[in-house]
C-alpha cells in the first residue's frame, strides 16, 4: 500500500464516506432479502429542461439522442405540464401532488405551508428507505422541510465546490444577481456554515478543477448561484452509486441543476450546435418582454441546447449504470423536469409572468421495471399526477389530500384539465397578481390578472390550439369566444376558490 493515495483512491474514499451518511449501519443485505418484492422508485429531475427543446418531442436539434434511444422502453408523455413556472412552486407541486395555490410555496425561497408539511411524497413512502438530493437551493428547502421523512437526506453542498462569497462572474441579468443576494441572505439567517459540510477532498479538488476549467469547460465551470461551482459528472456518478447501494425498497429523489442557467456544457458538448442551420421561429415581443434581441436569444438558446446534450449524456450514463447493476429490474425510474425555459418574445429564462409552452411543457418518461416496449400518452398530464401514480404503482394508498390522478395507461387520466400557476411577486395572501394556464384537450388558455403591464385592462386571456399551433402563434380568444369564455370561467372559479380562505 503506497503512502500517498492517488486521486482515484481519494475519490473512491470520498464516495464511500458520503455513502456512509445515507446507509444506516443496521441495514443492508438482510433488509434487501426481506423486502425484495417491493419495487423501488427513483425520480430524476433536471432543472429548467423544456420539452420544447428535446429532440424526442420534435425539436430540430438532436439534443437528446440517448433519451430517444431509451424511450423505446418507456411510457412517454407528450403533453406533460409543470404546475409552476420556476423551481419553488413547481417542485413543491411535484413533491406534494398539490397545486401552488394549495401548497402556497409561491414566492422565491418559500416552503410549503406549515400545516401541510406532513403531506409529501416522502412521507407517503414511509415503508421505504428514502433519500433525496438537490443541487438547487430552492428545491433543497423542501427536502429540508421534509427531512424527518428522509433518512437519506443529502445536503446541497455535498456536490458544490462552494465559494459563496464574492460574486466573481460578470453577469448580464440583474434579476439573477438579486436572486443570489437573496439566497445568501436566507443561508445567513439559517446560520449556515459551508465548512461543516464540505469534505476536505472536494475542497482540494476544487482548486485543480477551477484551474483546469478552461480545458474541460470552454464556457467556464457550471455553477449554482454564480460561483458555487459543481462537477455534473461527479455528482451523477456518486449519486447513481448510492442509488445502487442503498437498502431496498428505496424511494429516491435526485434534482440536478443542469440545464439551468448558466449554460456551461463540458467540452465534448460545447460548440456542438455552433454554425448549424437551426432557425428559431420568429415571434413578436410579448407585453412582458424583457427586451432581449433575437440574436441574444439565439445565442443563449444554442448554449442551452448544448447543455441539454450534456444532460442527455449523463442521464444515459445513469440509466446504463442502473441497468448493468440490475437495480433497474426492480425500479420505477422517472425522468422529468421541474419547469422549462424560454428563448422567445424578448424573454430568456423562466422568471417571467408568461406561461408559454417552453416554460410549462416538461418531459416525463416513466420506465417500468422489466418493460421493453414504448407507450405514448398524448392526453394532457400534470406534475401533480406523478405522486399518486407512483403510489398506485407500488401498492400504496393514495392520500385524500392529493389533487392529482393516476396517469394513463396506469389509471384514468384527469378529466378536469391541467393547471399551471404563477404568483411569484404577489405580496398578498390571496392571489391578486397572477398567471394561470389551463390546458383542456387541445386548447390552452392563459389568464393574467393584476399586472401593471396589462395597463388599463385588469386582466388578459390568451387562447391557443396547442395541437394545431404548438408554437402559439395564432391567438384565438376572439375567434373561439365560447371556448375562451368557458375556460376563463373555470380558471376564475378555481382562483376564487383558492383565494377564499385568504380573503
Ligand atoms: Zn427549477
Amino acid at each position: 500500500m503506497p503512502n500517498k493515495l492517488s486521486r482515484r483512491d481519494f475519490l473512491k474514499l470520498a464516495g464511500l464516506a458520503s455513502l456512509g451518511a445515507i446507509i444506516p449501519p443496521s441495514a443492508g443485505l438482510a433488509a434487501n432479502l426481506l423486502q425484495n418484492d417491493k419495487k423501488n422508485v427513483l425520480i430524476v429531475v433536471f432543472d429548467a429542461l423544456s420539452a420544447r427543446n428535446i429532440s424526442l418531442h420534435g425539436y430540430a436539434r438532436d439534443t437528446m439522442p440517448n433519451l430517444a434511444r431509451l424511450a423505446g422502453r418507456a411510457t412517454v408523455y407528450h403533453n406533460h405540464y409543470a404546475a409552476g413556472n420556476y423551481t419553488t412552486p413547481a417542485t413543491a407541486s411535484l413533491l406534494t401532488g398539490t397545486l401552488p395555490w394549495t401548497h402556497r410555496a409561491l414566492r422565491f425561497g418559500n416552503r410549503v405551508k406549515p400545516e401541510l408539511a406532513e403531506q409529501n411524497i416522502f412521507r407517503a413512502f414511509d415503508d421505504y428507505h428514502r433519500f433525496g438530493y438537490s443541487h438547487n437551493m430552492l428545491a433543497d428547502i423542501f427536502l429540508k422541510q421534509f427531512a424527518e421523512n428522509i433518512e437519506g437526506y443529502i445536503p446541497q453542498e455535498r456536490y458544490l465546490l462552494v465559494n459563496d462569497g464574492v460574486i466573481q462572474n460578470t453577469f448580464e441579468k440583474d434579476a439573477d444577481i438579486a436572486t443570489v443576494a437573496w439566497a445568501r441572505e436566507i443561508k445567513r439567517q439559517e446560520g449556515f456554515s459551508y465548512s461543516l459540510f464540505l469534505p476536505y477532498i472536494y475542497e482540494k479538488r476544487k482548486e485543480s478543477l477551477i484551474k483546469d476549467a478552461g480545458r474541460e469547460y470552454p464556457y467556464g465551470l457550471p455553477a449554482v448561484n454564480l460561483d458555487n461551482y459543481y462537477v455534473f459528472e461527479d455528482c451523477i456518478r456518486s449519486l447513481t452509486k448510492q442509488a445502487i447501494e442503498v437498502p431496498t425498497p428505496f424511494f429516491g429523489y435526485l434534482h440536478f441543476f443542469p440545464p439551468h442557467f448558466p449554460y456551461k456544457p463540458r467540452r465534448e458538448f460545447a460548440g456542438a450546435f455552433e454554425g448549424d442551420f437551426f432557425q428559431a421561429v420568429s415571434k413578436p415581443d410579448d407585453i412582458f418582454t424583457e427586451g432581449d434581441s433575437p440574436e441574444k436569444l439565439g445565442k443563449w438558446r444554442r448554449y442551452y441546447d448544448e447543455f441539454i446534450l450534456n444532460v442527455d449524456y449523463e442521464f444515459g450514463r445513469l440509466f446504463d449504470a442502473l441497468e448493468s447493476s440490475g437495480v433497474l429490474d426492480d425500479t420505477w425510474l422517472v425522468f422529468t423536469a421541474d419547469h422549462g425555459e424560454m428563448f422567445e418574445r424578448g424573454i430568456q429564462g423562466h422568471t417571467t409572468a408568461t406561461l408559454y409552452q417552453p416554460i410549462v411543457r416538461v418531459p416525463l418518461l416513466i420506465f417500468e421495471p422489466g418493460n421493453q416496449t414504448r407507450r405514448d400518452v398524448y392526453t394532457p398530464t400534470s406534475a401533480i399526477d406523478l405522486m399518486p401514480t407512483l403510489l398506485h404503482l407500488t401498492g400504496h394508498e393514495i392520500p385524500a389530500w392529493s389533487e392529482g390522478t393516476v396517469l394513463a395507461p396506469f389509471g384514468e387520466s384527469s378529466p378536469g384539465g391541467v393547471f399551471t400557476v404563477q404568483a411569484r411577486n404577489d405580496p398578498a395572501l390571496p392571489l391578486v397578481t397572477a398567471s394561470v394556464a389551463l390546458v383542456m384537450d387541445n386548447y390552452k388558455l392563459v389568464y393574467y390578472t393584476g399586472y401593471k403591464e396589462l395597463g388599463a385592462d385588469t386582466e388578459r386571456a390568451l387562447l391557443f390550439d396547442i395541437s394545431a399551433d404548438p408554437e402559439e402563434l395564432n391567438e384565438l380568444s376572439r375567434t373561439k369566444r365560447e371556448t375562451a369564455s368557458e375556460m376563463m370561467n373555470i380558471v376564475r372559479q378555481r382562483l376564487d376558490q383558492a383565494n377564499e380562505p385568504y380573503l
